[in-house]
């Protein structure tokens, strides 16, 4: 909880007793339009001074993409958030201001702070519960170094993974980042409340060759039905606000469009918080550098309540004062917006306690929340292929051999949005490397030995283990729209480690899937780490079987990019399905009963699921479909249709059997919920689900 407010502010708005509508109300109806415009400007805190916060009566100032205070220690940062704090508690009306960071994987701005796994990975865990724990730590510390609200998290259904952005996604399937607003919940309505944002807001994920900011050119019914539904579980959450896409729909920058802002989001799914624009989103509406009081105009008649403008803020506060003044804006609009933003002040207790809350400093990178991001990191981990049971590796002493530019580099494992906004590669933060986990993991009878292009590797080693993939990048700096290989010092490791003629493991550190389908055969074993964060040692719990793999992909793994975009449901083959991921149990070759089949997955009128390749010697036989334990259908496909089911919660599992008559495990159960066909609307996506 933030410290105590020291200064007075009109007694009925500052008494929490009273309802926050009444409180909006009393402090509305004090405050002039100089009060009402700034409450709806958010400035850069490079480009603004706590005096220009008293003087300008600003609503917010963020740190955009790591802009970190000279003192960037967390009581730098909390020292730094009180001085803002405190000019904002200068001004009249004594309305605190909001500081928005980008703590999107924890509170990864500030030097120390534990790096949780990005959202693709955390996508991979199919463990909201956890995602939820996560929340609630990034709260804390965040809290403990000042700021209040994290423009996080990003719902993007990520649909080409040529997208720079795809590891912000927590997946390729709207049910999987629905699943994960679990994360709003922890960081709103944990012990230490920030304000969470969904973002951004719609359709950003879904442009056409994965180009960020670029168009998504979809049907409105398929837009609601891929992209919407997040965001309608986010407001079910109570998401305080919404952060608005650069990308365009159809053609239009949303941005501009009152259909998607105001008509859709606010009226249809009731978003009763406040939009945000995306940094100088506003610039972009016509198409020229900077912005005008047209655009200006444009966006806020379109539904935006504040606008993030880190430069020239004191021009669009002319412009916005401007248009009101000559009726092109309408106060009502102002009113509404304003209503807004103060609603979710007094509802996030700031006007009780402004101030950072010192005590949570020692929350900044604390033992347990390393824990739970080892955790979260143990069930990230997807394995691919497993051939011979090369994994787990045993504790039997010997020699093992590990490489790969991303062994040794917490940079790397933490990707962009790491201290600084594109992230890089280097032990930029504390934490644990994956090597580092491995030689911790391996115990002392084993030796691990390191070299990171591999020189020295032979036959003497039980196993190799490449450490591989991408090194950071944010946003439009990781489009790829030629295409999704490895670099070249990869594939040089690669080939040394193959030389040796020993078992070879490649964890693959990226944030997405990557084009490895003409290397993968030369493989031993093959797990998707993405990209962890700070505690390599998660990895490494997996590697040694510390921990038993339990991930499953987010997304579809293409054979090639060629085939982007790919998703779950489009009827294309990839590498690997939307789902997969084994675990030690399962068996890849030789032995009866046939292997279980990969997690079901539901599409429109259709249960899918991975082909059991394994059919001990007597081939093939079928598939049982059970629904809820009961038998539904069999089949010689890995697809089933299958009738529409009575409302309520169904659990699918899929069972291989063999010619022997020998029947497989069950496969990991696919839960649909079947809403009540009378009270579905349009924007349940699930409805469709059969
Ligand atoms: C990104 C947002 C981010 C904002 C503030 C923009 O470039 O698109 O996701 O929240 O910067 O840093």
């Amino acid at each position: 909880l933030r410290a105590d407010n020291e200064t007075a502010a009109p007694a009925a708005v500052l008494d929490p007793s009273t309802p926050v509508g009444q409180r909006v109300d009393e402090l509305l109806s004090r405050m002039t339009l100089a009060d009402k415009l700034g409450q709806m400007t958010q400035a850069e805190r490079a480009g603004v001074t706590p005096d220009q916060v008293t003087e300008y009566r600003l609503g917010s100032v963020l740190s955009g993409g790591g802009s970190a205070p000279d003192d960037n220690t967390p009581a730098g940062w909390a020292d730094m958030y009180d001085a803002y704090q405190r000019a904002a508690l200068a001004t009249p009306l004594k309305i605190p201001m909001l500081y928005g960071v980008d703590a999107v994987h924890g509170n990864n701005n500030v030097p120390g702070s534990t790096i949780f796994p990005h959202n693709i990975g955390l996508g991979a865990t199919r463990d909201p519960e956890l995602v939820q724990r996560i929340g609630a730590a990034t709260a804390e510390e965040v809290t403990g170094a000042g700021p209040d609200w994290t423009f996080a998290p990003c719902l993007c259904v990520a649909r080409d993974d040529r997208w720079g952005r795809t590891y912000e996604s927590f997946g390729e399937d709207p049910a999987i980042a629905s699943s994960m607003t679990t994360l709003i919940t922890g960081l709103q309505d944990g012990p230490a409340p920030i304000l969470a944002t969904a973002k951004h807001y719609l359709g950003d994920g879904g442009t056409t060759g994965g180009d960020d900011q670029g168009n998504t050119e979809l049907s409105e019914a398929e837009l609601r039905r891929i992209h919407l539904p997040p965001f309608q579980a986010a407001v079910d959450r109570g998401v305080g606000s919404v952060m608005i896409s650069f990308s365009s729909w159809n053609g239009v920058k949303a941005h501009g469009s009152k259909f998607l802002i105001t008509d859709l989001l606010k009226t249809e799914l009731g978003f009763a918080g406040f939009t945000v624009s995306d940094w100088a989103g506003i610039d972009q509406l016509d198409g020229t550098p900077g912005f005008t009081q047209d655009e200006v105009v444009t966006a806020v008649n379109a539904g935006l309540d504040m606008l993030m403008v880190p430069e020239n803020w004191t021009t669009f506060l002319d412009y916005l004062r401007a248009a009101v003044e000559a009726g092109e804006i309408p106060m009502a609009r102002i009113d509404d917006a304003n209503r807004r933003i103060l609603t979710q002040k007094f509802k996030l207790g700031l006007f009780e306690k402004p101030f950072a809350d010192r005590a949570l400093t020692s929350t900044v990178g604390s033992a347990e929340h390393r824990e739970l991001a080892r955790q979260a990191v143990r069930e990230s981990q997807v394995l691919l292929k497993n051939a011979n049971d090369t994994l787990p590796l045993a504790r039997t002493g010997g020699k093992i051999f590990v490489a790969g530019k991303s062994a040794d580099d917490i940079g790397n494992q933490s990707g962009g949005w790491t201290l600084t906004w594109q992230g890089a590669s280097g032990n930029t933060v504390p934490g644990t490397t994956i090597l580092q986990g491995i030689r911790d993991a391996a115990g002392s009878g084993t030796t691990i030995t390191y070299d990171r292009a591999g020189a020295g590797v032979d036959g003497t080693y039980r196993a190799a283990i490449a450490v591989i993939g991408e090194t950071p990048y944010a946003e439009y700096e990781g489009d790829r729209p030629g295409g999704l290989g490895l670099d070249a010092e990869d594939t040089a490791v690669l080939a040394k480690l193959r030389a040796a003629g020993v078992p070879v493991i490649v964890v693959l550190v990226s944030g997405r899937p990557l084009d490895v389908a003409s290397l993968v055969g030369g493989w031993d074993a093959f797990v998707a780490a993405w990209l962890p964060g700070s505690e390599g040692a998660g990895v490494a719990d997996v590697l040694f079987g510390d921990y038993a793999p339990t991930g499953r992909l987010p997304v579809t793994w293409p054979a090639s990019a060629a085939q982007e975009p790919i998703n779950n449901g489009d009827g294309k083959a990839g590498l690997y399905a939307y789902g997969y991921g084994l675990s030690f149990d399962d068996r890849e070759a030789d032995t009866a009963p046939p292997s279980s089949p990969g997690t079901p997955a539901a599409t429109a009128s259709k249960l899918r699921w991975m082909a059991a390749t394994d059919t001990g010697g007597s081939g093939l036989d079928g598939y049982d479909v059970l629904r809820d334990g009961a038998l539904i259908g069999t089949t010689v496909a890995t697809s089933l249709s299958i009738a529409k089911p009575s409302p309520g919660v169904h659990e699918f599992t899929v069972v291989a059997r063999d010619k022997a008559g020998n029947r497989s495990a069950p496969s990991s159960p696919l839960v649909v919920t079947v809403p009540d066909p009378r009270g579905c609307k349009a924007r349940d996506g699930i409805c469709v689900v059969t």
